[in-house]
């Protein structure tokens, strides 16, 4: 009897899709979601029991491996003396100061409940900071599903864009405009264009949701470079890369490759809050003071700088500043990339992988794409052989070849083994 499929079937009559979020219905690979019964360290047991090494780890969020015994007893602390409060707690302020000592673009930082909270209040931050409405993003990263973030390349260059699910008005995206990544000459076109009216530039730093694509750096300088000289807010969507790509997140990879570099605003969550509901949003003094009680732009949660999710976020990054810690994490996961590239070269498939701290992506390809239609372009039903053949051994990529996947500091050298091993014969099928 196979009880993911049982619990499929009996969740699709309740939930719409059987699940609460769509990425976990696997529509894009086929077949039947596993149903998580429990995990620990760097695996988890579905409902009927058979293990798998985790390289989603909650997408992101899980940089310890799963039930890390620190994380454990400060959660269990913290629940001990209530679940939420509605008013102020030390471990509030504590979680700000360290994630200011970790990120220093950031000056002053507000909590919220999910990365998509963060990416639309950053939205409204800085259109209330500048006075001005457009908006910036790019075609393949993904700010969670506010509706002015909802939105896809319309037809042509620099054209705002069009959106990308039922129930949003037209209206409500006419003021984002959606270019292509890492494409200088667009961007430059919408600076020249529209200049004055933009009120912030988002971007993935190192776009996890196309699954890996770093913006290059001439185009990240001049990211850069036209927000400064327009008055524009360079806002970095660190939800993914924030603490995962390095401890003082991507900004602080571009910062050694661009003198100087900082942006202006930033936005945080999945690691800083170790798998609870937790997420951030941070600036400079100058445009934080804009937000409530200070200020104009209105923001608030009920449930925001939860007690239970601080404690949890703190014990996690108190464990990935210890010394070596990326290193370590890095060094796996660039194992782990060789590793699969050598098995795909001896059984003749192409394959380019990238990585950075404990996040990668790899394409069954002899190149890197570079942006989304590119991207979007690749083998969909080889990728969907490769990740079923892998789920059949035991190995959990993500259900989709546009999504990163995660590597935490639980997984060994062992794991690593056992997961190339794997792809070793699924590469031979292919
Ligand atoms: N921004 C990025 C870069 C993300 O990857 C995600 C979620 N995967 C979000 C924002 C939205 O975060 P959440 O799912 O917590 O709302």
């Amino acid at each position: 009897m196979d009880h993911n499929q049982q619990l499929f079937e009996r969740a699709q009559k309740v939930i719409p899709g059987g699940v609460n979020s769509p990425v976990r219905a696997f529509r894009a690979v086929g077949g039947t979601p596993r149903f998580v019964q429990r995990a620990q360290g760097a695996y988890f047991w579905d409902a009927n029991g058979k293990k798998h090494i985790d390289y989603i780890g909650s997408w992101g969020p899980m940089i310890l491996g799963h039930g890390h015994p620190a994380v454990l007893e400060a959660v269990q602390k913290a629940a001990l003396d209530g679940f939420s409060f509605g008013a102020p707690t030390e471990r509030e302020v504590e979680l700000a100061e360290a994630i200011l000592e970790l990120v220093p673009s950031i000056d002053m930082v507000r909590l919220v409940s999910s990365g998509t909270e963060a990416g639309m209040s950053t939205i409204r931050l800085a259109r209330g900071a500048t006075g001005r409405k457009t908006i910036i993003k790019f075609e393949g990263c993904y700010h969670g599903h506010a509706d002015a973030l909802l939105v896809k390349a319309g037809s042509g260059l620099a054209t705002f864009g069009n959106p990308t699910s039922a129930g949003v008005p037209p209206e409500v995206v006419q003021h984002t405009l959606v270019l292509e990544y890492n494409n200088v000459e667009q961007l430059e076109a919408a600076f020249a264009q529209h200049g004055a009216d933009i009120a912030c530039l988002m971007i993935e730093p190192i776009a996890g949701n196309m699954n890996f694509v770093r913006a290059s750096v001439p185009f990240m300088k001049r990211c850069r470079e036209l927000c400064t000289q327009h008055g524009a807010l360079l806002a970095f969507d660190e939800v993914m890369t924030g603490f995962r790509v390095a401890l003082g997140s991507a900004q602080s990879v571009y910062a050694q490759l661009i003198p100087g570099f900082e942006p202006d605003m930033t936005v945080m969550g999945k690691v800083i809050g170790g798998g609870m509901p937790l997420a951030a949003f941070g600036a400079k003094r100058a445009v934080m003071e804009h937000l409530a009680p200070l200020g104009g732009v209105y923001q608030a949660g009920t449930l925001s700088g939860n007690p239970v999710a601080t404690a949890c976020g703190l014990a996690t990054l108190r464990e990935i500043r210890k010394p070596g810690f990326f290193e370590a994490l890095s060094a796996r996961t660039q194992s782990l990339v060789a590793g699969l590239a050598a098995a795909a070269n001896e059984a003749g498939v192409p394959f380019r992988g990238d990585s950075q701290g404990g996040m990668f992506g790899f394409f069954l390809l002899d190149h890197l794409p570079q942006n989304y239609a590119a991207v979007m372009k690749t083998d969909g039903p080889r990728f969907n052989r490769f990740f079923h053949g892998m789920l059949n051994r035991g190995v959990y990529f993500a259900p989709a070849l546009y999504e990163a996947g995660f590597v935490s500091a639980a997984h060994t050298e062992a794991d690593v083994a056992e997961t190339v091993a794997a792809a070793k014969e699924v590469f031979a099928s292919l």
